[in-house]
């Protein structure tokens, strides 16, 4: 990963103090026709760090 990706989503599994150690990432688009704004990217490459079941468990 690029030194310097800073990343203000903490619920994802490569965050760590908002640095993303992912070994790479994938940004996209996300489909919504407003890509001119930072609302219309998105980063394939998350992953939810805490899974719930229907009750609102934590499952992973
Ligand atoms: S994978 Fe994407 S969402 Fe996760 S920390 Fe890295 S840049 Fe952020």
């Amino acid at each position: 990963m690029p030194n310097g990706v800073r990343c203000g989503v903490e619920e994802c599994i490569y965050n760590s103090d908002y640095a993303c150690t992912a070994e790479s990432i994938e940004v996209m688009s996300n489909g919504n026709d407003i890509v001119g704004t930072t609302k219309g990217t998105r980063c394939a490459t998350f992953e939810f760090e805490k899974h719930t079941n229907r009750h609102g468990e934590i499952v992973r």
